[in-house]
């Protein structure tokens, strides 16, 4: 096994093996880049010493030979006294992870070459303070100080001169610095600083192994959800230093805008300057543009190389460069981050650039950024430039919510009842907190990240929230909001919360709708020549979508206005008309007596109620959806729904018998509750149990459809009408509904003398329903799998339930990355899904195949659903571009 490559033997697709960065650096050199010379040393030797605490044998002999190499390439040997190698050690794991990993510059130097570097480059102070700089990321790094102790003597240093910044100290102050932080090391440590380069590089290398097990490191892959076995590979790589004068100078670049995707460089440049001193923001730095004025060869030589880079990662790269006396070196590069904006308009950019192809620029893009584009968002132009920004947290769920502040669930819920908008203050939300959110326009914690309960919660309901904002006090208390910066937010004073950033503001920030939406609403168009950028890009990348996706998209709506919206959304059709939704409200009591009746005859009255109603919904549906498929699903949830609360009635007629004024109606009503009184109603009477159990109710709903239907013919429409029934266990209960709806369909086509073509099938939402799906599809002409019932019964997972509950605990503690009622259990559920596909193909190949669970508009759910071959997804109208979008990455 080699542990140790030379930058000239990697390449980009090693990251695995080199790292990020290790792999990007070879690939550099391999395009005949100027990169400093080095080698990596694999995450393989990390490994192995995590695992074992010992490095691999054969490592300290491959590094010797690859160090070896190096000193005869520079023509300089590690450390050497008169003219030292100098060499740079970083950490470069697979996945970038900001700040976590440690690094060490400057090794080589000692009391002895200290001098060597300084005259080979003739700079007293700069070889002095190199080496103060050493001993300090040495002692902070390796030897495991405090770092505030070489900060203190840095600045005693300081003072002690008058001056203001390390600019001012010139070489005796770094050579006394020097010597201070050796003395420090000493006594904090009870060791010397080691002289020798080797052992100096060694124990760097150890370290930055090391690092990998630090708590931060740890934290952030758990919450990435980075593996935590991947270990990290080190580079180290000759040093070129951008602070040997006005000529040298270090910057950051990006082949495009990586915030708005516009085409062209940005970067920022410091003059004569070392890469911390970019990130510790100690000087300014100034527009990469300016180095054109400052050093026109190397900016041309760096324009150059960043279009070269483009071309060969056919994508936005960000780079790291400094600038040696004039000589260009590159330190780093990758396939730079973007916003979801710039995601769009970069993929269609590298399209018309004839850099990839469509089916790549798909790759480009995902579903959750155009989800994140879709969310109403805060004025960009002024408004939100002129706000009043006071503080910032995580950004856990995405949109833009203006409210009044309040510091208690009950209020929340009081003021929004009196038509108050409230954004809902909490240090960290709980269970009792559900009303609260619910009735807030966003949620703002001070406590608590991704996985904490305010954005669990949050997220599942759609709503904004910022959580974690940690430098805000929440004073539930007093009922106000604390700013570090000594304001006060009032319970009522306005507040602004933005979660797709995480910035909160005091008072009003102006919201704007989403130009996206606008486009898919068909308020904005893509073609007209002052069209939004954006709006362009994403009318492409759709239409590239459309062209190669297989699946076909509908969506979950049940009254007209829904079924417009999806219509203009995209949507290909109806999956799931959940009828219930019609039963409620002024029809409740319809339904009351329909559970009451005591003979034939009041419960044939009842019906005769409901039905021309129903018939209406569906003429309005089907006429929405004309000529397309709309799937009506007859009544699934539990009788209990539409009855008054147990305890409520029961208290009511308590108190009328206490009066003795109890009433008839009343008391048959409370007797009936308790009748229908179930422990656990999501496992009780409900979908086609209440369908057999309750005579009439199925074919009532069926005879609307199909009068529905044929009353569409008539007037000229093209109704495409398919009946679903819910809760299916076993085929027997499907052949008793259907016989009795084919009879009613029979009859409203004789009578209308039309065909209406109807067909029936069934969801597949229990796990028996999956297992004996051979068996169910001989009386079907159609599956669509409920993935929320089928999640709830295979996990047995409350729905309702354990969201607000133990989920949080589960996600902390790593159990699973995402709620599956989000995301589609693959090996569990899904499990069953492919199952009964095969199986229900196997028995009728045309069944046609569906899901309508929320999963049906879930990114990476649409993936799977592709693959184990459905028709169709349905989902709610807001998300039909996201499963358009995915399904077309699926087939790509
Ligand atoms: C399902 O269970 O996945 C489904 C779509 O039905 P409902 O959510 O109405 O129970
Ligand atoms: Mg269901």
């Amino acid at each position: 096994q080699k542990f140790v490559y030379d930058f000239t033997e990697g390449n980009k697709d090693l990251k695995d093996l080199l790292g990020g960065k290790g792999a990007n650096l070879a690939e550099m050199t391999n395009l005949g880049l100027p990169v400093p010379p080095g080698f990596t040393i694999t995450t393989e030797a990390c490994k192995v010493y995590l695992d074992s605490g010992e490095e691999p044998p054969a490592l300290r002999d491959e590094v010797s030979a690859h160090l070896d190499a190096l000193e005869r390439k520079m023509g300089k040997r590690l450390g050497q006294a008169d003219d030292p190698l100098l060499v740079s050690v970083r950490s470069g794991a697979k996945f970038s992870m900001p700040g976590m990993m440690d690094t060490v510059l400057n090794i080589g130097l000692s009391d002895e070459s200290v001098h060597g570097l300084a005259a080979q480059s003739g700079d007293e102070r700069f070889a002095w303070d190199s080496y103060r700089r050493l001993i300090q990321m040495f002692g902070d790094t390796v030897l495991g100080m405090d770092g505030e102790v070489f900060s203190e003597a840095l600045d005693q240093a300081k003072s002690l001169k008058g001056a203001s910044s390390d600019i001012e100290l010139d070489a005796a102050d770094m050579q006394m610095l020097a010597e201070k932080f050796k003395h420090l090391v000493l006594k904090e440590t009870g060791r010397d600083f080691p002289q020798d380069p080797r052992e100096q590089m060694d124990l760097a290398v150890k370290a930055v192994f090391d690092s990998w097990n630090g708590d931060r490191a740890k934290l952030y892959r758990r919450q990435e959800r980075i593996p935590q076995d991947l270990g990290t590979a080190v580079n180290v790589c000759s040093m070129v230093f951008g602070n040997l004068g006005p000529d040298s100078g270090t910057g950051v670049a990006f082949t495009r805008d990586p915030a708005t995707g516009q085409q062209g460089v940005y970067g920022d440049y410091l003059q004569n300057a070392q890469g911390e001193d970019v990130v510790a923001g100690i000087r300014n730095t100034v527009q990469l543009a300016e180095l054109e004025q400052l050093d026109k060869p190397s900016y041309d030589q760096l324009m150059q190389i960043m279009e070269t880079l483009e071309t060969h990662y056919r994508d936005l790269c960000d780079i790291e460069f400094t600038i040696e006396r004039g000589k260009l070196w590159m330190l780093q590069t990758r396939v730079g981050k973007r916003t979801a904006a710039a995601a769009f308009r970069i993929a269609t950019q590298l399209v018309d650039q004839g850099l990839i192809d469509e089916a790549e620029a798909l790759q480009r893009v995902n579903g959750n950024q155009l989800a994140q584009l879709m969310f109403p968002r805060f004025d960009s132009d002024g408004g939100v430039r002129d706000a009043d920004e006071i503080g910032w947290g995580i950004a856990a769920s995405p949109g833009a919510a203006v409210g009044k502040a309040v510091f208690d669930s009950y209020t929340a819920i009081k003021w929004s009842r009196s038509g108050e908008k409230v954004i809902l203050i909490r240090r960290e939300t709980n269970p009792d907190d559900l009303d609260g959110m619910l009735a807030a326009e966003g949620i703002l914690t001070s406590r608590g990240g991704k996985t904490s309960h305010a954005a669990v919660v949050a997220r599942g309901m759609g709503k904004t929230c910022v959580c974690g904002a940690e430098e805000l006090e929440v004073d539930t208390k007093r009922r106000c909001l604390k700013t570090p910066g000594g304001k006060v937010i009032e319970e009522g004073d306005v507040v602004s919360i933005d979660g797709s950033t995480g910035r909160v503001y005091a008072g009003e920030v102006p919201v704007v709708p989403s130009p996206v939406v606008e486009y898919f609403e068909g308020r904005m168009h893509a073609g007209a020549d002052d069209a939004d950028e954006l709006v362009k890009a994403v009318h492409r990348i759709m239409a590239y979508a459309d062209r190669v996706r297989r699946l076909r998209v509908r969506a979950n709506a049940d009254n007209a206005e829904d079924a417009a919206r999806a219509r203009r959304f995209g949507a290909q059709g109806i999956g799931l008309c959940r009828t219930e939704h019609m039963f409620l409200g002024e029809r409740r009591s319809l339904v009351e007596r329909l559970i009451l009746a005591d003979t034939e005859e009041e419960r044939e009255e009842a019906l005769e109620g409901l039905l021309p109603l129903q018939e209406g919904d569906f003429i309005e549906l089907f006429e929405s959806m004309d000529g397309l498929p709309v799937t009506v699903r007859l009544l699934d949830p539990p009788l209990h729904e539409f009855l008054p609360d147990i305890t409520e009635l029961s208290v009511r007629v308590a108190l009328a018998e206490s009066r003795k004024d109890a009433n008839e109606n009343d008391l048959r009503l409370l007797q009936a509750v308790h009748r229908l009184h179930e422990q656990n109603p999501m496992l009780g009477l409900r979908g086609v149990r209440l369908g057999l159990v309750v005579p009439g109710l199925f074919t009532m709903q069926v005879r609307a459809i199909a009068e529905a239907a044929a009353e569409r013919k008539s007037a000229g429409g093209d109704p495409r009408a398919e009946i679903m029934i819910p809760l299916v266990g076993t085929v027997q209960e499907l052949e008793i509904v259907r016989e009795e709806a084919e009879a009613v369909i029979a009859e409203v086509e004789e009578r209308h003398s039309v065909e209406l073509n109807l067909t029936l099938g069934t969801m597949i939402e229990l796990p028996r329903a999956a297992l004996t799906a051979y068996q169910i599809a001989e009386c079907a002409d159609f599956f669509s799998f409920g993935t929320n019932d089928l999640t709830q019964t295979v996990w047995a997972f409350s729905r309702d339930d354990v969201e607000a509950s133990f989920f949080t605990a589960y996600l902390e503690k790593g159990i699973f990355g995402v709620s599956p009622f989000e995301t589609i259990d693959k090996d569990g559920v899904g499990e069953l899904v492919r199952h009964a596909v095969e199986k229900g193909r196997a028995t009728r190949p045309d069944l046609k195949l569906g899901v309508c669970g929320e999963h049906g508009g879930d990114p990476e759910s649409v993936h799977f659903f592709h693959e184990v071959g459905l028709d169709y997804v349905s989902c709610s109208p807001f998300r039909i571009p996201v499963a358009r979008l995915e399904a077309g990455r699926a087939a790509a």
